[in-house]
């Protein structure tokens, strides 16, 4: 996260914009928080040039409680929804909608280890959506292109690249993601949903799962969660000073092309995406053997360069390049493998 936001956040810890009321103890419903809430929704609005027919909320319960409320309140239980099967994020997302009506796999990478975004696939007219997870973080893989023409409103989880991209938000049925790796801190996520999809189901959705609920009441239900909304405020604030997504997608790329250049040049390291699916917020690489990741991790320690391991289920590296991080923390990265890869000859 940037450093201005992590300051702004502690300041307001201690005195909430001078009213010696800390951040963490005002009310909700007072006129101190309401324009934080006010704010932070009408950031995202203006920053992904929203219509007048989308809706933002900020809600509790993660990008995970999205996999089953997406279909909750857009899935009748007789009718069909359609997947994308590329990685751990849509095979749970994929799990949880069986829970409330028919799934179709309209395609899926699974075949091999979910290293690339599948190309050619069908989606059936009657599918009540399409669902897709525009990068998935742990297998390092993005949507390059967006299916926004598959004939079905789409359904996309973007926990992993909201905001880091220009893409026309306004061709999605529902958008959903975790604040805590593009826009914030953990505790809050975002949906952004097209009012028109809401009111086809017709089973009885729990008050606190029902999204018209959640417009009617301005995202301001129940308790929402204070501290977690304020710092996502601060978060959006510093990306439209930023210049915005656009920005934010000249930055990634500028970040995502030096160190995957890096590692096509240095045979020791080796991509595990293919090429045009690369994601350009997680980049994942492996070494030929247990013991050249061993040396080379403890190198990255040595450096005070943290965080890189892969996920267990995938193994190597995977470099995390969410907004936030710097050009010259990949330049410092780049520079040591270089230097490893010089030193083993
Ligand atoms: N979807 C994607 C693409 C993710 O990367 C993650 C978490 O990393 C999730 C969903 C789950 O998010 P949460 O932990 O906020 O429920």
């Amino acid at each position: 996260m940037p450093r201005e936001v992590f300051e702004e956040a502690s300041q307001a810890v201690l005195d909430f914009n001078g009213t010696g009321l800390s951040i963490l103890e005002i009310g909700h419903r007072t006129n101190l928080f309401q324009p934080v809430m006010e704010e932070a929704r009408s950031l995202v609005k203006e920053l992904m040039n929203l219509d007048g027919d989308h809706e933002v909320l900020l809600l509790h319960g993660g990008a995970t409680t999205q996999f089953m409320q997406v279909p909750m309140n857009l899935l009748n239980e007789n009718e069909l929804s359609s997947y994308t099967d590329t990685g751990t994020w849509s095979a749970k997302a994929i799990k949880e909608a069986r829970l409330f009506g028919h799934v179709e796999v309209a395609a899926s990478s699974k075949d091999k280890g979910y290293t690339y975004i599948p190309k050619d696939f069908l989606v059936s007219p009657t599918a009540s959506y399409l669902h897709i997870t525009t990068n998935e973080t742990i297998a390092g893989t993005q949507w390059q292109t967006i299916p926004y023409d598959c004939g079905v409103p789409l359904v996309a989880d973007m926990s992993s690249d909201i905001l880091s991209r220009v893409l026309d938000f306004n061709k999605f049925g529902l958008i959903y993601a975790g604040a805590q790796k593009n826009m914030g801190a953990a505790g809050v996520n975002l949906v952004v949903i097209d009012k028109k999809l809401l009111g086809n189901v017709t089973r009885q959705i729990p008050t606190i799962l029902d999204y018209r609920n959640h417009i009617k009441e301005e995202s301001m239900l129940n308790t929402p969660p204070v501290f977690a909304v304020y710092v996502c405020m601060l978060t959006l604030r510093w990306l439209k000073r930023q210049g915005g997504a656009a920005a934010m997608e000249k930055l990634n790329e500028a970040k995502a092309g030096l160190l995957y250049n890096t590692i096509d040049k240095l045979p020791i390291f080796k991509g595990t995406v293919a090429k045009e699916d690369r994601s350009k917020m997680n980049v994942v690489f492996v070494m030929d053997d247990a013991a050249s990741e061993k040396e080379f991790a403890e190198r990255c320690k040595q450096e005070g360069m943290i965080g890189i391991k892969g996920h267990r289920s995938v193994g190597g590296f995977r470099v995390s390049l969410y907004n936030a991080l710097k050009l010259e923390s990949v330049q410092a990265l780049t520079e040591l493998m270089i230097d490893f890869a010089n030193k083993k000859g």
